[in-house]
């Protein structure tokens, strides 16, 4: 077998496929020199509403600043707490401290890896109490709970209609972060359909990736939708009126143009990413050591789940790492999303709801290994990937 690097993640075949047309888009803007919001902008958020069949669509400079856009418009408060998973990326919980709140992090299911309906719904039982003025706080830190933070981690989706039903019967806003899982559903629904508001990130290595940094929300609700577009040019909807503090969380539109070129790419990007992660899940299910992701739709090609991340889990302590220099070794690129649960994060250490260990998460993190997905990747290629894990979990 060939010793060729197999990369865990290459941009540079995906902009090789449209190096023409990516210049083209962007040129007429150069020439211009409009590069705030304008047309670009407006129609990259018309186009994304409809081709995923979401809600309105408001362009932002960020995930993160979508996430913290979004929990501005959803509600939240200054001192306020929204619950979040300990396992994502750091900025989802960073999003709730940038907005002014407080996260309070629960663990994860074992078998999604996601914060789940019933997750959420016996740490409300179990750590919070209806204060005398009828709020909802924690019992530790005495922190009013205000909303639930979802997370869609390697693009699969939280059953978002049974969230809401707890959200509801709690008196709380939910806002989704969907930054891996542009594309998903969930029973056939996008994000957005039950909360208040969704955040995407086009982080360039996300599944729809920018030429640097950019974002959007998307709302069903016109009030929050408004309210998103005053939040993104400093709380005003009127040139030098200013009605709120607001931030500067614009889309650029250069960026606008660089992902219209990629939107109408996504859906066949997606199918080659399920494709690929149907053909792991065929070669690894049931060896001995390893868990793969749970996607029973998979098999049968309708799979809601848009894998931003094929991850395995590798039980057995040392072992995870002990395939990733294996891996390393033979040239082939893994990953670990995410190394340190967020509750155990130095940024967070004066948290006053943190409280004893959030065992699956902290398990996680010492037992996922990412493999390379990405939709150029090639058949030969993942047949070197398959053939390295399958060495390492008999040897
Ligand atoms: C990427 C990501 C973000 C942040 O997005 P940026 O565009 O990098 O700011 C937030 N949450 C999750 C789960 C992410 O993966």
């Amino acid at each position: 077998m060939t010793n060729i690097p197999v990369p865990f993640f290459d941009l540079t075949r995906q902009f090789s496929s449209m190096e023409g047309e990516m210049l083209a888009a962007v040129v007429p803007l150069f020439r211009s020199q409009q590069f705030i919001l304008g047309e670009a902008v407006s129609s990259f958020e018309e186009a994304f509403s409809k081709t995923l069949g979401v809600g309105r669509s408001i362009g932002v400079s960020s995930g993160t600043d979508a996430l913290v856009v979004a929990l501005l418009a959803a509600g939240l408060r200054p001192g306020q707490g929204v619950l979040v998973p300990s396992f994502t990326f750091f900025a989802t919980a960073g999003a709730v401290v940038l907005a002014g709140g407080v996260p309070i992090f629960v663990d994860v299911d074992p078998a999604s890896y996601l914060m789940t309906p019933r997750i959420v719904e016996d740490f409300l039982g179990r750590e919070t109490a209806v204060s005398g003025h009828g709020s909802l706080r924690t019992r530790r830190g005495e922190i009013p709970v205000a909303g639930l933070l979802p997370v869609h981690l390697y693009g699969r989706m939280v059953d978002m209609e049974a969230l809401s039903g707890v959200a509801q019967r709690h008196g709380l806003f939910v806002v989704e972060d969907a930054c891996q899982s542009v594309g998903a559903t969930f029973q056939g629904r996008p994000p957005g359909v039950f909360s208040q508001a969704v955040a995407y990130s086009f982080f360039p290595t996300k599944n729809l990736g920018a030429a640097g940094d950019a974002g959007m929300i998307t709302a069903n609700d016109p009030a929050i939708a408004d309210h998103c577009l005053r939040l993104r040019v400093h709380g005003s909807r009127k040139r030098y009126e200013h009605e709120e503090m607001g931030m500067n969380a614009r889309l650029d539109a250069l960026q606008a143009r660089v992902l219209s070129v990629k939107l109408s790419r996504l859906d066949g990007w997606t199918r080659r990413r399920q494709e690929l992660a149907r053909r792991y899940n065929e070669s690894f299910s049931g060896l001995p050591g390893v868990t793969v992701p749970v996607d029973p739709e998979l098999a049968g090609g309708r799979s809601g789940h848009v894998y931003h991340q094929y991850t395995l889990r590798v039980l057995r302590e040392g072992r995870r790492d002990r395939m990733r220099a294996f891996l390393s070794e033979r040239s082939i690129g893994s990953e670990v999303y995410y190394p340190i649960p967020l509750h155990c994060q130095k940024a967070f250490s004066d948290n006053p709801t943190i409280h004893g260990p959030l065992s699956v998460s902290e398990a996680l993190s010492r037992e996922v290994v990412s493999l390379p997905v990405f939709p150029e990747l090639t058949d030969e290629e993942q047949e070197r990937v398959i053939g390295a894990v399958r060495d390492v979990l008999s040897s």
